[in-house]
């Protein structure tokens, strides 16, 4: 295990908070996330993202768009380009988070396209794998993250997989206050390393940050950050207020 990826916690707004809300929360974030922590980038709305920008520019949070198109311009009603994001100042984008999956289906070639062209436009691409309750009852788990893992790389070099982070969101695990046994995420995370090991190599497996996503809670941080292979977490419902937030990112790191 490498010890160089440093802890990333990212927030996923999803569709909430209007511009004036979004400042709120971005201003009281930028006052309660303890200087020195983990790295902390927040993916508000597409139509908050101006005034978040405004609201963030010099601290140490970064933002960040929850989804993108991977053409650079276009009659593509609707989208938002790679270009647009990087002009508003976003270093992150989310790709292929399960709801955009399974609500708009998201392909997991069109996932490959978009995080191949979040890279290309110097954007992290956060990609979102992770199997339903049916696929882990179906004992598919491990199966399924696999296969999203190795067709959102299809054809990568070394290099690119270098520059991308995995977030393992457990469907079943999302919004639903079921949180996935902080073992068995660490399992499925060392999964993911492997198969980015099989891909490229292992040096750069051990280099990429894995988060976990899925009703993460102040109170279940910690323990899932201690674990080797989990590197981070991506934060729904916990992200929406600041205190909640920010408690999360500023948790108690323990050695691991
Ligand atoms: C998510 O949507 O990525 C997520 C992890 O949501 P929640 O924390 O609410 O489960």
């Amino acid at each position: 295990m490498s010890t160089a990826r440093r802890p990333l916690i990212a927030g996923n707004w999803k569709m909430h908070k209007t511009v004036a809300e979004a400042r709120q929360l971005a201003n009281a974030l930028r006052a309660k996330v303890a200087a020195g922590g983990p790295e902390v980038v927040v993916c508000p709305p597409a139509t908050a993202l101006f005034a978040v920008a405004e609201e963030l520019k010099g601290s140490a949070i970064a933002w960040g768009g929850q989804n993108m198109d991977w053409h650079a311009k276009g009659a593509f009603t609707g989208e938002i380009a790679p270009g647009m994001l990087t002009d508003l100042g976003c270093t992150f984008v989310i790709v292929g988070h399960s709801e955009r999956r399974t609500l708009f289906g998201e392909t997991d070639e069109a996932v490959c396209q978009k995080a191949e062209a979040a890279l290309a436009n110097g954007l992290t691409p956060i990609i979102c794998v992770g199997e339903t309750l049916e696929q882990r009852e179906a004992a598919l788990t491990d199966n399924v993250v696999i296969v999203q893992v190795q067709r959102a790389l299809h054809g990568w070099t070394a290099e690119q997989v270098a520059k991308v982070v995995f977030a393992y969101e457990p469907v079943w695990a999302i919004g639903t206050g079921k949180t996935c046994e902080s073992q068995e995420a660490d399992r499925v995370c060392g999964l993911i390393r492997d198969t980015l090991a099989r891909l490229a190599d292992q040096a750069t497996a051990d280099g990429v940050r894995i988060l976990y996503g899925g009703s993460v809670k102040p109170e279940t941080i910690a323990e899932q950050m201690a674990k080797p292979h989990v590197d981070g977490a991506l934060v729904g419902g916990a992200c929406l207020e600041a205190d909640s937030f920010a408690a999360i990112a500023n948790y108690q790191a323990v050695a691991r």
